[in-house]
């Protein structure tokens, strides 16, 4: 689950001036909190000196990369390597499929620039539009959508 961002109208910083952390609060109307988050996700503060001083380009920077990263959706083929830091494609489109519940599965891939281990759920809907992009080198846990389709389960009459 990911919880629904704000987007900020970045017309309300100046790329010229510092800003503390409570005249970041008040211009943009957030809790202190979600700054200090802010912090910890990357954005760049002078902590030299007490109030910590953002500079407003640098604010402006990471709100609005922030706010760019969330209108690019992945594609299908597309997975968020947590190394480069960017999307990628898998590693000769070899994925395995992980059924973790009848609407759910989860893809398991190689990112194709540096081989870290990449996933991502998706809808079971998706599963055709799955097969046909990628080469599915393991399924797991088929059973769990078998479950649920009873032209599937015919050899025995378990219902759940
Ligand atoms: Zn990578």
């Amino acid at each position: 689950m990911t919880k629904r961002r704000r987007t900020y109208n970045l017309g309300l910083i100046k790329a010229t001036l510092p800003y503390s952390v409570n005249e970041i609060t008040e211009l943009l109307g957030v809790h202190k909190n979600t700054v200090s988050q802010w912090f910890e996700d990357g954005l760049r503060v002078n902590q030299d000196k007490r109030p910590w001083i953002v500079r407003g380009d640098e604010l402006k920077c990471f709100l609005g990369a922030r706010q760019n990263s969330r209108k690019k959706k992945c594609r299908l083929t597309e997975f968020y390597c947590l190394k480069c830091h960017d999307r990628r494609e898998a590693y000769l489109n070899i994925a395995d499929i992980i059924f973790e519940s009848p609407t759910k599965l989860r893809l398991k891939v190689i990112c194709a620039v540096c081989s870290t281990r990449m996933n991502k759920v998706q809808n079971t809907n998706n599963l055709e539009k799955i097969q046909a992009a990628f080469n599915i080198q393991k399924l797991e846990g088929e059973h769990i959508i078998e479950c649920i389709d009873p032209s599937l389960n015919s050899d025995n009459g378990e219902t759940k």
